[in-house]
C-alpha cells in the first residue's frame, strides 16, 4: 500500500506513545446494548473486503465505534486496542474523531499522549484532543439553548446530560418510555427553529441547526482534496456525514439500522480489524 506522509499537513501533531503506557481501558467491556445489537450477516461485509484508499482521510465516530456504549458515559473506554491503533494511524494518515460528546469528556477515556484532531459536539467544537479547541456557537444559538433547556419536562427517570452548547434529554430509565417520550416530542416540537431536534436510542439532543457532522466533515474535507474520506459511524448522528461526503468515500455504518453509509460492519471488533489493515 502506497503511504502517503501528510503530517505536515495535519491540524495536529502526531505522537508517539511511550513504551509503558498505564492505561485504564485496557479491559474489553462488552455492553449489553452492544452484544444485543441485531447482527445483519447478509449486509454486513467481513472487514477484510472493504476498500482500503491509498491516501485515507479518517472520520471516526467514538461511541459505539470505538468504544462500547455504556450506561455511564465516563466509562466508555475504548477497545484496548483502539490508543495505539489511533496513534499509529494519525502518524501517516489525517485522523478525525468525530463525536456528539464535548471534546473535554473524552480526555479522561484516552491516553494523554494521544493528541489527535477531533470534532466535537456534532460540528459545534474542533481542536485537538487534550490540545486546543475552538467552540462555534452564535449568541442567537446559545440564546435558544438556555429557553429550552429550562422548560425540559419534569418527568420521572428522565434526565438531562448537559454539554455546555448543547444538551440531551435522555428517557431511557423512564418507567413507561413510550409516554415520555411523546411528552418530550411535545416539548422540542416547540424549539425555535435556529435549534434542531436529533433523535437517538432513547435520547433527543437539541442543537443549532447549522451545525452537524455533515458540515464539520465537508469543512475538514475541504483541506483535504487529494484524499479520500472514510467515515466510521454507528449512529442516526453520523447519517449526516454519510449523505454530505462524495460519492467515492468509503463510508460505513456500524451496526444495524437504516443507513445512507455504502457499506456496514458488524461491531467494534470488525472496525478495529479494518483499521488495522491500514498500519500494515
Ligand atoms: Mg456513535
Amino acid at each position: 500500500m502506497e503511504r502517503v506522509n501528510i503530517f505536515k499537513n495535519n491540524t495536529c501533531p502526531a505522537v508517539r506513545l511511550p513504551k509503558a503506557v498505564t492505561y485504564p481501558g485496557n479491559v474489553w467491556q462488552v455492553d449489553p446494548v452492544v452484544q444485543g445489537m441485531e447482527k445483519h450477516p447478509v449486509w454486513a461485509y467481513p472487514p477484510n473486503s472493504l476498500p482500503l484508499p491509498a491516501a485515507p482521510l479518517f472520520f471516526l465516530d467514538y461511541d459505539g465505534t470505538l468504544a462500547p456504549i455504556v450506561d455511564n458515559p465516563k466509562a466508555g473506554y475504548p477497545h484496548p486496542d483502539v490508543p495505539e491503533l489511533l496513534q499509529r494511524l494519525s502518524a501517516e494518515h489525517p485522523v478525525y474523531i468525530v463525536t456528539g460528546r464535548h471534546l473535554r469528556d473524552l480526555y479522561a477515556l484516552l491516553p494523554k499522549t494521544l493528541i489527535l484532531s477531533a470534532i466535537g459536539l456534532h460540528g459545534a467544537q474542533e481542536g485537538c484532543l487534550h490540545g486546543e479547541v475552538q467552540e462555534r456557537l452564535t449568541d442567537i444559538d446559545r440564546q435558544a439553548l438556555a429557553t429550552m433547556r429550562a422548560t425540559v419536562p419534569d418527568l420521572k427517570g428522565v434526565w438531562v446530560e448537559d454539554k455546555k452548547h448543547m444538551f440531551a434529554v435522555h428517557y431511557r430509565k423512564a418507567p413507561e418510555p413510550a409516554a415520555a417520550r411523546q411528552s418530550i416530542k411535545a416539548w422540542a416540537d416547540k424549539s425555535p427553529e435556529v435549534l434542531m431536534a436529533l433523535w437517538g436510542k432513547d435520547v433527543v439532543e437539541l442543537r443549532p441547526t447549522h451545525l452537524h457532522k455533515g458540515t464539520a466533515v465537508t469543512a475538514v474535507y475541504d483541506k483535504y482534496p487529494e484524499h479520500t474520506p472514510i467515515y466510521l459511524g454507528d449512529d442516526v448522528t453520523d447519517e449526516d456525514a454519510f449523505n454530505a461526503l462524495p460519492d467515492d468515500a468509503v463510508t460505513v455504518k456500524v451496526g444495524g439500522g437504516a443507513t445512507a453509509a455504502r457499506f456496514r460492519l458488524p461491531d467494534i471488533e470488525a472496525v478495529v480489524v479494518y483499521l488495522k489493515r491500514f498500519t500494515r
